[in-house]
């Protein structure tokens, strides 16, 4: 039997009556945009991020460009992010005109490291745009006090991360910043920005994103911007975009955020026994367990240019796995030439191999990527 990376059927199948009914219910009453059920679940959503704001938009994508609009970041400024991310992140930060700077991550994490902002911070630097990647809490009590210190607005990219925690880094002192301690990510820096892409976490059936807030001006330009610049119709104040979520997704993502936490704590559990497994294997690297890691995807590290070579041997036992991602941001075409190196970035992109995780995986599945790994 093939083991993909990914298997959404199961969630489907067990919410198939409540999807199914609430699919209906919007194909009843017609009200296709911005529908009562797009209102509802920002309401919902933001109460269970613990937010003020979330405002939704058509993908995680505009999230990070209107969230950056609404910042009013732009020409002239410069933004820090990883160069290890989906190219969205970048791409968002280059669309609204201004430059992405690439920070080296921390091996460890994945995760932009802090310890290397400050030495990147120019009179340009106008924010920080931190990824949550796999599902992992950045490091947030760092990169606040530095945005801090700075005067710097972040943005955090959540679009791996929907209903992670940020519980500190396991060597920060029990002194440090309690504020923050147990927030939702998104909610930490001034805007957050999450994905509903199908493969995320918390995935529709179809394109849509989240924008949250704690700023009652910021998110005033954001209802604007996702609707071409105009808060009351035909009155545009401001180039926007046509970048509303679909009322189908809403009611759709009405029905599964009640069960994320579920999920996510299934998907840490998967984590935990592919960790354990891998232990004691001298050419892998397990990823880091931390309290709120929602594990969107449980990546390993395989080292000394064994990589690609149990790519292979696990698509022989047709079993799925994948890189993300096999060329850093900063080294992609369309960047090409423009920056120096991000070494460890570079390191990862040759090592990091993404295993089968969903939350209804069995253990039967597992247990055979474990098996295959352990022979190879
Ligand atoms: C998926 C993803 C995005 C973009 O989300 P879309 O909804 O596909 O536009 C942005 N950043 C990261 C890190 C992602 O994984």
């Amino acid at each position: 039997m093939k083991i993909p990376i990914l298997d959404l059927k199961p969630q489907y199948t067990s919410l198939k009556m409540e999807i199914n009914e609430a699919i209906n219910r919007v194909l009843e009453s017609g009200a296709f945009i911005m529908g009562p059920d797009v209102k509802l679940f920002e309401q919902e959503v933001a109460t269970y991020l613990g937010i003020k704001h979330a405002i939704g938009v058509n993908s995680g994508t505009d999230a990070l460009v209107i969230g950056l609009r609404a910042l009013g970041i732009g020409p002239g400024d410069e933004v820090i992010t990883t160069p290890f991310s989906f190219f969205a992140t970048a791409e968002s930060i280059s669309n609204v005109g201004a430059k992405p700077i690439f920070v080296d991550i921390d091996p460890l994490t994945f995760n932009l490291d802090p310890t290397q902002i400050e030495a990147n911070i120019t009179p340009k630097t106008a924010a920080i745009m931190p990824v949550h990647l796999y599902g992992h809490p950045a490091a947030m009590t760092q990169i606040s006090d530095i945005a801090q210190r700075h005067n710097l607005k972040i943005i955090e990219d959540c679009a791996q991360a929907f209903g992670a925690k940020y519980y500190g880094d396991p060597a920060e002192q029990p002194s440090g910043n309690n504020a923050i301690h147990g927030k939702a990510v998104g909610t930490i820096g001034h805007v957050g920005a999450f994905s509903f892409f199908p493969s995320k976490n918390l995935g529709a059936y179809g394109d849509g994103g989240l924008i949250v807030t704690d700023d009652d001006s910021v998110a005033e330009k954001v209802r604007m911007l996702r609707v071409h610049g105009a808060l009351k119709k035909y009155h545009n104040e401001i180039l926007g975009y046509n970048s509303r979520l679909d009322t189908l997704q809403a009611a759709i993502l009405r029905v599964k955020l009640p069960y994320i936490d579920q999920w996510n704590q299934a998907r840490q559990k998967v984590a935990q026994s592919y960790n354990e497994a891998f232990a004691e294997l001298p050419d892998i690297v397990t990823p880091q367990i931390t309290k709120g890691h929602v594990f969107h995807q449980y990546t390993i590290r395989v080292l000394n240019g064994k990589r690609d070579r149990l790519k292979q041997v696990l698509a022989n036992q047709e079993i799925g796995s994948m890189i993300y991602y096999p060329v850093p941001q900063d080294k992609l075409p369309v960047y090409q030439g423009q920056y120096g190196s991000c070494e460890v970035s570079e390191q990862c992109a040759q090592e990091v191999l993404s295993l089968p995780i969903w939350p209804e995986v069995k253990f039967n599945t597992t247990r055979r990527v474990i098996q295959a790994i352990q022979n190879f």
